[in-house]
């Protein structure tokens, strides 16, 4: 087999579509978030305000995160030092599970290199060791915890997106005594909308399901200490599983699950992605440990993050631009084509310094590709101007519709 001309032919037939991936190389700048240096193909380093991180509070810029990561750094050294099991457990990544337990109001916590390896190794490890599981999974569940669920090799169901009636009835096929986990997400990342979590643990607890929530784009932003939309919503007691990230509002990285101690323990003993792999750096769990508690005690960047998502959607669509009906902190604008897409983030890149990455498939269906732009609390409201500004520029030059909105 010729093998360099297959990876070039299937990368070739990426660029035909206009989904061919190409990174922004940018520089962070701690002290001027949301300003990134770019440095463009050219050769030419431009500042940008950036307006799609996932970072979503700044909390990886924050001193107080900076301080602590530095000071675990010096103290205890760059590295781990092993798997939990083989000299890597660190005072820190104690520290930060008791910090997580407590935070989602569960007995126990556990740490993963990554939210995509906890959703992997958490599903996967259930599935395949419980007798006679069934997972139920939400159709628009992100790739880890599809990945962990078929991993598992257990029988499984998809249900229609955030549709308990679809839920129940797929429930109902079994006996109430079959074991089953209802896995989902609180806000889902891509169209910016939200579980209707108490009536989801209804239909599960009807049926004897544990339940299995994805909090990664809630977890730091939902809930007066912001542990995320099961908090909000008063049911964290009802969630069997509680999965997040620390690599997005929390502003470092690493995953998590909480839950009882017995649950987390079985992971923790069976879970083969937890098990075979090296532990977070202790200044990584320093560093997330600090922002979790900087984060707890300090709701009104919540309440701001929520009124500049507002404030963005409404300028958005009284300027006529298709934005999805998102009720959270995501704001997406839908265009519906992949180059075109690419080419409307490119005009902002190159044209008006603002950096908004396209969103394609696979990471959304074709005919959805969108620009998802997600406001900090940071994002002024002369920055704000500007993006507006822009956005109604690049439409407007590439005569992108305005009516897709409701696709
Ligand atoms: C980003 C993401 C993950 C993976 O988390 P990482 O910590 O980035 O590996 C899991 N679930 C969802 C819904 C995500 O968007």
């Amino acid at each position: 087999m010729k093998y360099e001309k297959f990876f070039q032919d299937r990368l070739g037939e990426l660029k035909t579509e206009g989904r061919y991936r190409v990174f922004a190389d940018l520089e962070r700048q701690a002290g001027a978030f949301p300003y990134a240096r770019n440095y463009q193909p050219d050769g030419k380093v431009v500042d940008v305000a950036v307006w799609c991180s996932n970072d979503y509070l700044a909390m990886g810029l924050n001193p107080v995160v900076i301080d602590a990561m530095v000071e675990a750094v010096k103290t205890c050294g760059a590295g781990a030092g092993g798997t939990r099991n083989i000299a890597g457990t660190n005072h820190y990544h104690v520290l930060l599970e008791r910090e997580l337990a407590d935070w989602n109001q569960k007995e126990a916590a556990l740490l993963f290199t990554s939210g995509y390896v906890a959703n992997q190794t958490t599903l996967s490890t259930l599935g395949a060791q419980i007798p006679g599981m069934v997972v139920f999974s939400d159709e628009l569940n992100h790739n880890s915890m599809i990945e962990g669920i078929r991993h598992g090799r257990s029988d499984k169901h998809v249900w229609k997106h955030n549709d308990v009636k679809d839920l129940d009835r797929l429930l109902s096929e079994y006996p109430k005594d079959q074991p089953k986990m209802v896995a989902f997400e609180s806000v889902y990342s891509m169209d910016g909308d939200i579980a209707p979590m108490a009536d989801v643990c209804d239909v599960a607890e009807r049926h004897g399901a544990m339940t299995y929530c994805d909090e990664v784009h809630a977890c730091g932003m939902y809930g007066l200490q912001g542990s995320g939309v099961a908090e909000r919503d008063g049911v964290l007691d009802r969630i069997t599983i509680i999965q997040g990230t620390m690599a997005k509002a929390i502003g470092v990285v690493g995953g998590y699950i909480a839950g009882s101690a017995a649950m987390v323990d079985f992971v923790r003993s069976f879970g083969q992605g937890f098990i075979f792999s090296t532990s977070p750096p202790p200044g990584v769990a320093a560093a997330a440990l600090a922002s979790i508690r900087y984060l707890r005690s300090h709701n009104e960047m919540r309440e701001r993050h929520q009124e500049r998502a507002a404030t963005l959607k409404k300028r958005l669509a009284k300027l006529g631009l298709p934005v999805l009906p998102s009720v959270s902190h995501i704001v997406p604008i839908m265009v519906g084509n992949a180059a075109l897409c690419k080419q409307a983030s490119d005009e902002l890149l190159f044209r008006h310094n603002i950096y908004v990455q396209p969103i394609n498939y696979p990471t959304v269906p074709k005919g959805t590709e969108r620009l998802r732009i997600t406001p900090t609390p940071l994002h002024d409201d002369a920055m704000m101007d500007k993006l507006v500004d822009a956005l109604g520029d690049v439409w407007q030059r590439l005569g992108i519709r305005k009516d897709l909105a409701a696709a």
